[in-house]
């Protein structure tokens, strides 16, 4: 289908881009890398009167490291971060994340900025940066406030985002080799959306006793969900497969769980727990290659 038509905005700097916004405000819609934005305008999910497009502003796609927090640009793309050295020594959950985006192309133009207002209930960031308790930068023409992703997911493509709003930066605390970590999602091929993602960060003491687990779905829910039983399971106990398993079996899905065209809910949550135990599996076998 043809989109209907549109006004087209191409500012230069970001606070024009506000200002833009906050005139538009329900007409207008900003656009990033166009991936999800323009799919909806094509199945006209999304009419928008008018577009202000991103693509020409400076400086909003840089990933940079201060005093252990790191700040990515809300107009990085999946492949920036896929490929940054920063985040694959620092926050290698994220790289991880992103490369496994749909394929090259999406890859090539899609950004975080864009996943995180999209707020696809399926998409890969989402269950990572409530797991890292990732904050965003939100801005509008009045001014600017911190969100943390917790409270920014509200429903599916529902988010805390006013219409006159901006996601600008994303910010999480950088980890090394003391953290246990994966990102998995299960789907039907390999650029497909998942049917079920999870998120799983672990820190354990000297003697690999389980001091916090973060265990976060994906795709089950219309938001990202945290599994507070597994994670229960797993503080105070050593972090062995035998712990994962039994942890991984407390998995539990609530009665929003989707079906779909790709999977029912019942087929979600018989794997999810099988999704959970290779998660926690990879992310404690990481954990203890560190005392290698
Ligand atoms: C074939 C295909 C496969 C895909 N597979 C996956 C996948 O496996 N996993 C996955 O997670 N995603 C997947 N995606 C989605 C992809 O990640 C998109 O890049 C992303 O969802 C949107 O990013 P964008 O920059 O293209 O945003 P756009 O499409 O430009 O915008 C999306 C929405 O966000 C708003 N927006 C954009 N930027 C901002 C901002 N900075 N602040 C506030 N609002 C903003 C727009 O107004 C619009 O409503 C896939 C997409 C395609 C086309």
């Amino acid at each position: 289908m043809i989109p209907r038509s549109f006004g087209y905005h191409d500012p230069a700097t970001l606070d024009e881009a506000l200002t833009l916004l906050g005139e538009y405000g329900e007409d207008g819609k900003l656009m990033a890398g166009g991936q999800s934005l323009l799919p909806m305008m094509k199945f006209r999910l999304a009419s928008p009167a008018h577009i202000v497009d991103l693509c020409r502003i400076p400086g909003v796609d840089t990933i940079e490291e201060s005093n252990g927090e790191i700040r990515i640009g809300a107009l990085a793309t999946h492949r920036s971060l896929e490929d940054s050295q920063l985040l694959k020594s620092r926050c290698p959950i994220l790289a991880k994340a992103a490369s496994s985006i749909g394929d090259a192309q999406v890859r090539n133009l899609g950004t975080i900025g864009g996943a995180i207002a999209h707020a696809d209930p399926a998409a890969n960031y989402s269950p990572v940066l409530v797991a890292l308790g990732a904050r965003f930068v939100v801005r509008s023409a009045q001014g600017e406030r911190v969100v943390a992703a917790a409270d920014f997911y509200k429903d599916t493509f529902v988010t805390a985002l006013r219409p006159s709003e901006m996601v600008t930066e994303i910010r999480v605390l950088a980890f090394g080799r003391e953290v246990g970590w994966e990102h998995a999602k299960l789907s039907r091929r390999a650029s497909d959306f998942a049917l079920v993602g999870v998120a799983v960060l672990l820190r354990a003491d000297a003697a690999d006793v389980c001091t916090q687990a973060d265990v976060v779905l994906g795709a089950v829910a219309p938001v990202p969900v945290r599994m507070q039983g597994v994670e229960v399971a797993l503080v105070g106990k050593p972090l062995t497969s035998a712990a994962a398993a039994q942890a991984a079996s407390v998995t539990k899905l609530g009665d929003k769980t989707p079906s779909d065209v790709h999977a029912d809910a019942a087929y979600r949550a018989e794997v999810a727990p099988v999704c959970v135990r290779r998660a926690l599996e990879a992310a404690i076998n990481r954990m203890t290659a560190r005392n290698k």
